[in-house]
């Protein structure tokens, strides 16, 4: 297999702080023999996100990866698993500690211009970042809290992998992993500098990708590997993946119920909702009161069966994967069947009371009472909502 002078290196992460101090330097140091030009990108596909910046798939669904040149998240081809092949099981704790990873991930890269998603971008571009398992899984030794392939500059479609098992749960070191993965996969060495998330030095408070001049090593100083004896990885973050982007509001709309619709307790609530880079999740209020958030669309909600009868305040709020956020509100009056008095007419008409005009006429000329404390008043509010054009 032929060699080249600028090797890619593997970005070895030890599982624990722990382990320091026993010798694992034939495992840091380790490099890649690579073909001529195995960096450089499959031909064919566009480089960047339509629109949007570098993407990174987090990745707790598992795969099956095979070896080989050059590294393709897309095929699931990587250079830095031992063997023919290899399965990464999926994530092993539980739904919110992934959702904190993510998070956690994505604050990391906030700064940058790069979208960080659990969704698989499909053919689409991206970084993969496979979080799970234990390193014996790809075939490297139990001291290995993740590895990646690594070189000078960027390789666009690297696979990582962060070995979540190995971290006991403890999820600060698994996004720390994981943002170390990835800055190796944009050409990032390894700091002497606890703060840094490309330091092996778990026991800080907290970590980013600083804007300092750092020593470059493992647990002592060294001279950099691409080069100069300090690095800033925050600055090389800004100069290779820019800075973000500002980011749009999402769009949100209630399409159901109508603004000024007569509806029973226990209505059905839908709402429309887009944005760029994908909404995280839509939220729902009423009466200005968190009722729950909904993260799959299609956007679809059903209000307590148990609203007292009166005018109600329906807000919804959609929140994309970037924390911008847009509302939309409408206003409703609820009735109950109760409020019908045994009148058949009213009694009829208030399931399909949001139907549309005539039912609402017809519900008012039964006479049916609203009831509770908003008594007439909310009953001459709902008449004035006839009349009002939804926003
Ligand atoms: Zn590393």
């Amino acid at each position: 297999m032929p060699r080249r002078n600028l090797p890619l290196f593997l970005g070895l992460c030890l599982a624990s702080p722990a382990a320091r101090g026993t010798d694992f330097s034939p495992l840091l140091h380790d490099m890649v023999p690579v073909p001529e030009g195995a960096d450089l990108r499959p031909g064919g596909r566009p480089m960047r996100h339509p629109g949007a910046g570098r993407l990174v798939f987090l990745n707790g669904g598992g795969g099956v990866y095979t070896s080989g040149w050059p590294n393709d998240s897309v095929t699931n081809r990587s250079s830095v698993i031992a063997g023919d092949s290899a399965t990464l099981p999926v994530w092993s704790y539980d739904e919110a500690s992934w959702e904190t990873v993510l998070s956690c991930v994505q604050d990391l890269f906030a700064d940058f211009d790069v979208h960080v998603t659990d969704e698989d971008p499909g053919d689409v571009p991206h970084v993969e970042c496979a979080v799970g398992g234990s390193p014996r899984d790809i075939g490297w030794p139990d001291t290995v809290g993740g590895v990646a392939p690594a070189g000078c500059g960027i390789i666009e479609e690297a696979i990582v992998f962060v070995f979540s098992n190995v971290y006991s749960g403890n999820l600060d070191s698994i996004c720390w992993t994981a943002g170390q993965e990835i800055g190796h996969a944009y050409g990032l060495d390894h700091e002497n500098y606890c703060d840094d998330v490309m330091s092996y030095d778990h026991t800080c408070p907290d970590k980013g990708f600083t804007d300092r001049d750092a020593n470059c090593g493992e647990f002592a100083s060294r001279p950099c590997r691409c080069g100069g004896e300090t690095q800033n990885s925050y600055q090389i973050l800004l100069d290779r993946l820019g800075p973000h982007p500002p980011n749009a509001a999402p769009f949100v709309s209630i399409v159901t119920p109508g603004d000024g619709s007569v509806v029973e307790a226990g209505f059905q609530i839908d709402v429309e909702a887009s944005d760029d880079l994908g909404v995280d999740f839509v939220r729902l209020r009423l009466a200005g009161e968190f009722v729950e958030n909904d993260g799959l669309e299609p956007w679809h909600f059903v209000a307590p069966d148990d609203l007292p009868a009166g005018a109600l305040l329906v807000e919804v709020e959609a929140m994309d994967y970037d924390g911008a956020s847009a509302t939309d509100s409408v206003t409703v009056t609820v009735i109950t069947t109760d409020d019908c008095g045994g009148d058949p007419l009213c009694a009829d008409a208030a399931p399909e009371a949001d139907a549309g005009p005539p039912l609402r006429r017809k519900t008012y000329g039964c006479g049916c009472r609203t009831g509770g404390a908003g008594g007439s008043g909310a009953m001459l509010a709902a008449l004035a909502f006839l009349y009002r054009r939804r926003k």
